[in-house]
């Protein structure tokens, strides 16, 4: 079944029967074409009884068709955009249609409202649900992600220096990967020292600190999937609480992922961690959840998170990062993202954890 048949049929069920996707991440998660159409306009309109239609650019219309396998639709600029998909699609008045509330913006709901004499219901939460279990193949798409963030943490690893600063380890780093032919799934975290102490630390010109710790937090986006995990390492000879601290976050990162499997919940995988490090007098220096949901986007469903009844089952994907920011002392994030088993918890990034030294 594909991933459009199995949402119209998540849709039938609600007695939906057409929907318009306009998250381009949402458009490439149901058709495999991929596209950022910036200000311009792309939707994909989605019906029970009728053939799909992408509606988009004119000049993204040659390689959409070269990768859907049903009608594909181009306006130009000067053309009403409005217009032109009343006048091309089969019907516009069903009952309720569904939209993606998380990321339609109001010129575009307006839009829709001229086309749709329909009452508007929300396709986000359908969309999430059906991306938070992956198969197989998105599995190991997640899979070679992980290894080319291995790959960029190394070459950080690599060109740590005390003449360098945060920012030309990660032009370094980004540069190379961009050889190769990767993008980086986000923009590349290196911070030194009391900077690794912010969880939202900026990397700046600052001279990679002696005898401190030093933190990577990065990820590729390869074949439309995303990586995401953070090492930090240490420079010189940190001193035995900064040593102290790393074990700390390091023990409570292995709890989580041990004790992930099918059937816990959410919020007692966060606890796993959290516990640990609560138990040791810390708690208030971990100050984010445990973990986020990764697949096309890095942030994704589920919120790995106090509070999330969500129970765990295989095919879900998310990161386990526990932190500990200490101002003025330490910071240490510790992250792997990967797949529940049907027994537990395999990790996408293999990247070592014992405390290296550089
Ligand atoms: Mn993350
Ligand atoms: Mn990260």
């Amino acid at each position: 079944m594909t991933k459009i048949t199995q949402l119209l049929k998540k849709l039938n069920e609600e007695q939906v029967y057409a929907a318009v996707v306009s998250d381009p991440v949402s458009i490439n998660y149901l058709t495999g074409y991929y596209s950022d159409p910036h200000e311009r306009y792309m939707f994909l309109f989605l019906f029970a009884e009728k053939e799909p239609v992408l509606f988009l650019p004119a000049l993204d219309a040659a390689r959409a068709e070269a990768t859907v396998s049903f009608p594909v639709v181009g306006y130009v600029d000067s053309e009403n955009p409005w217009e032109k998909i009343k006048a091309i699609l089969p019907k516009t008045d069903y009952p309720q249609v569904a939209i993606e509330f998380d990321n339609l913006n109001v010129t575009k709901l307006r839009g829709l409202e001229t086309v749709f004499s329909s009452q508007f219901v929300n396709l986000t939460p359908t969309i999430n649900r059906l991306r938070l279990i992956k198969s197989a193949d998105e599995i190991e798409k997640m899979h070679a992600a992980g290894l080319l963030a291995d790959k960029a943490v190394q070459i950080g690893f690599d060109n740590i220096s005390l003449d360098k600063t945060e920012t030309d380890i990660i032009a370094t780093i980004e540069y190379e990967m961009r050889r190769l032919g990767y993008g980086m799934s986000f923009e590349t975290m290196v911070l030194t020292g009391d900077n690794a102490a912010n969880p939202h630390g900026i990397p700046a010109d600052n001279r990679i600190e002696n005898n401190a710790l030093l933190l990577f937090d990065l990820g590729i986006a390869a074949n439309g999937y995303m990586s995401d995990m953070t090492r930090t390492v240490a420079v010189g000879q940190p001193d035995q609480f900064k040593k102290d601290i790393y074990q700390l976050c390091l023990e409570a990162q292995l709890a989580a992922q041990d004790f992930i499997k099918p059937g816990v919940t959410a919020s007692e995988v966060d606890a796993a961690a959290r516990s640990v490090i609560e138990k040791a007098g810390y708690g208030e220096y971990f100050n984010h959840r445990l973990g986020h949901g990764i697949g096309m986007d890095v942030h994704e469903f589920p919120s790995i998170m106090a509070g999330n009844d969500l129970v765990i089952e295989e095919g879900m994907c998310f990161s386990v990062e526990p932190g500990i920011y200490i101002p003025g002392q330490v910071g240490v994030r510790i992250e792997d993202c990967g797949v529940v088993t049907k027994t537990g918890f395999e990790v996408f990034t293999h990247t070592s954890k014992d405390l290296l030294y550089y």
